[in-house]
Formats: structure tokens, C-alpha cells, sequence
């Protein structure tokens, strides 16, 4: 054979006799096809499925307790497939403080496309009531809220919902499997952007949504993965493996440390309020306290007294924290969270979004102390 074909030919069989501990990563975009042109373990091109995605899959709907999990390459790309597996003239209810962007994707997006919504404090359950129509077909949760970590009961709201053939989807990105399961609440779907926690080291876009049961709308989510093609690479899939396997411990150990910090930040005499729902006195902490398990996440949201620029300076004086918004990897983030979202937000000037890493709890209180002294 000459070099061109012994190039292409000769590294074919390296996988033989190959016992890997950590699991391979099957860059393969296409795979071979037998002669009774079935295809073996149903692999046949990388958009449909490959190894990666599917080991990845398998672990989300055991995290969840779910029956199908259908991952995507962003959790944006997650919440449209959501979307999109209703139907026009349909009618959804989105927490009136949802994740920006998906408040966003709502009014910009499917309302061209005959989805309506309603924005709502799904707290106040008689609001709740109010806005629902006999065109209501799914109620958004987000859980804790962001960034003023409002609670929602999900068991009562589902309960309700089940009443009222609604279907009820929860955005789990925050509290991850590790603190809350809203499947065994009542919930029928699940989504998360495993950009955060579950790949862990801010290094891997990815989402996904867990399902309770095979159903019409999980076949469509299934649909639109595989036709609209917003998949996550096998790279991808391979890193958010990794991660989850140390997710159960950094998720515990970033809740015991924003706990501390959260409690530090009450007592500071330059911060005006604190929400981090395990602290007694946040108004829903009897909810979190029924619904989580394990802690209270690690996300805690500050009014520092004053203006904006106040709080601004506060995290530019930060040394430990990174000046940078997402949240759920190893390093802490400090982020003034209303120049992120836009005028219209109706977030305070002077809020702080502060995620808590994996440094030790004492360093991050002292860099803190160091930052609001002046
Ligand atoms: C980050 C985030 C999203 C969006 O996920 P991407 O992976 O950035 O597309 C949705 N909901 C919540 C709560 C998030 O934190």
C-alpha cells in the first residue's frame, strides 16, 4: 500500500487489547456499518448519537431520577428544545424574575412563532391562578430565583398543575441533583445548563433535559436534539462525565462555604441585605429547608449601602474573587449583576452576585473584609 492509504489505514485496530480505566473519548463522527447494513449498538453518525453522549445521558437521568435525558450543546439550546415541542397557540407561565435570557427567548423568539407567555411571581400562588388560561400548557420554575433567591414551593405548584393538566418544567441549574430532585417533587421535566456545576471547572458548554417519563414532548425534545443539531461534541460529553464525579463533593463543600460567608456578610455593617435561602431569616427558608437537601448552594446575592458604584467598588477591590459572570466552577465570581441584564432589569443597582468556589471559606471572608473596609 502507498503512504496516502497507510496513513488513513494503519491506526485502525489501536483499540484492541485496550483496557482504559478513565473512559475513551470517541471523536468519531460516523461509525462502521455491517454487512447486514445494521449498525452496531445502533451507532451510525454523531448528530443521531455517539458513546460519549450517551454515557452522559445515561448518568443525567440516574442523577435525576428521570427516565430519558436529552442533552444539547448550551442550556439555552435546552430550554428552546422545550419550547419548541409545544405547539403554536400554546400559552406558558415564566417566573416574573426567570433567567434573563430565557425571558428573552420567550418574548423575541416563540412569540413570533404563536407561543404566548405570562410573567408572573410564581410564588404568590393566587397571581399564579390568575394568569392561567385553558391554553396553559407548561409553568417555568426557577429555583432558587436569580438573583434575589425567592423559593418555590414545587410541590404544592405541581400538585396544582397535575390537577390542571399542566405541564410543569423546573430550571434545576442552581441547586443541581446534588440538593434538590424536583422530578420526585412532582415536576415532569427537569433542565439544566451543565455549563455550571456539572462540568464544574468553567471549561464546557452543555444542557440538558431530564424527563420523568417517555412522553410526547420528551419524543419531540428528542426530535428537535436530533434534527436541529444543537448538539454537544463528544469532547463535551466526555468533560461533563469528568465532572459530575466530583460534583456531589464540590457542590457540598461550596454550600458549607457560602453558608459561612453568607452568615460573615449579615454581620458586616456595610452590607444592607444578604438572600441566601439557608439563612433563617430569609423570608422562604422554611421551603428550602423542606425541598433541599445537603445545603443551599453556593450562589449568595448582597445589597452593598449605597449607590451602584459602591457595590462596584466592592468588587474591585476583590482579590480572590474573579470579576466574571456564570457561577458552579472551582474559582469564586463576583459579578454586579444589573449591568449584566440589561436597564429594563429589575434588579437593585447596588446587588452583588457572588459565587462561591473552592478556595478555603477563611480566605474568601478575609479578601471580603479587606473589600468593604473601604
Ligand atoms: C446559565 C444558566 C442558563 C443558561 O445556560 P447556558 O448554558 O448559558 O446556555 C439557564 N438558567 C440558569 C439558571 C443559568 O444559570
Amino acid at each position: 500500500m502507498k503512504t496516502e492509504t497507510l496513513a488513513i489505514k494503519t491506526s485502525k485496530e489501536q483499540n484492541e487489547g485496550i483496557h482504559p480505566v478513565s473512559s475513551p473519548l470517541y471523536l468519531s463522527t460516523t461509525f462502521l456499518r455491517n454487512e447486514d447494513g445494521s449498525f452496531s449498538d445502533g451507532f451510525r453518525y454523531s448528530r443521531l448519537d455517539n458513546p460519549n453522549r450517551r454515557d452522559l445521558e445515561r448518568t443525567l437521568a440516574i442523577l435525576e431520577k428521570g427516565k430519558v435525558a436529552v442533552t444539547f450543546s448550551s442550556g439555552m439550546a435546552a430550554v428552546h428544545a422545550l419550547f419548541q415541542s409545544l405547539s403554536t397557540g400554546d400559552h406558558i407561565i415564566l417566573p416574573d424574575d426567570v433567567f434573563f435570557n430565557v425571558k428573552m427567548l420567550a418574548k423575541d423568539i416563540f412569540q413570533r412563532w404563536g407561543l404566548s407567555f405570562s410573567l408572573v411571581d410564581v410564588t404568590d400562588e393566587e397571581a399564579l391562578i390568575k394568569v392561567i388560561t385553558e391554553k396553559t400548557k407548561l409553568i417555568w420554575l426557577e429555583t432558587p430565583s436569580n438573583p434575589q433567591m425567592k423559593i418555590t414551593n414545587i410541590k404544592k405548584i405541581t400538585a396544582f398543575a397535575q390537577a390542571n393538566k399542566i405541564m410543569v418544567a423546573v430550571d434545576n441549574t442552581w441547586p443541581t441533583p446534588i440538593l434538590s430532585n424536583p422530578l420526585e417533587m412532582g415536576a415532569d421535566v427537569v433542565m439544566h445548563s451543565t455549563t455550571k456545576y456539572f462540568g464544574g471547572h468553567s471549561d464546557v458548554m452543555g444542557g440538558c433535559l431530564i424527563f420523568k417519563t417517555h412522553n410526547n414532548i420528551s419524543n419531540k425534545s428528542r426530535q428537535i436534539q436530533l434534527l436541529s443539531g444543537a448538539v454537544p461534541s463528544p469532547f463535551d460529553c466526555w468533560l461533563l462525565s469528568r465532572g459530575i464525579k466530583t460534583m456531589p463533593l464540590r457542590v457540598k463543600s461550596q454550600s458549607a462555604s457560602a453558608l459561612r460567608i453568607a452568615k460573615y456578610l449579615c454581620s458586616h455593617p456595610k452590607i444592607e441585605s444578604v438572600f441566601y435561602p439557608g439563612l433563617p431569616e430569609h423570608p422562604h427558608h422554611h421551603i428550602a429547608k423542606t425541598q433541599m437537601k445537603n445545603g443551599y448552594g453556593s450562589m449568595i446575592a448582597v445589597l452593598i449601602n449605597g449607590s451602584g458604584d459602591n457595590a462596584i467598588t466592592v468588587s474591585n477591590n476583590l482579590k480572590l474573587f474573579t470579576k466574571a459572570t456564570s457561577l458552579g466552577g472551582v474559582e469564586s465570581l463576583v459579578e454586579h449583576r444589573k449591568s449584566v441584564e440589561g436597564i429594563n432589569s429589575l434588579t437593585p443597582n447596588n446587588l452583588l452576585r457572588i459565587s462561591i468556589g473552592l478556595e478555603h471559606a477563611d480566605d474568601l471572608i478575609d479578601d471580603l473584609n479587606q473589600a468593604l473596609k473601604d
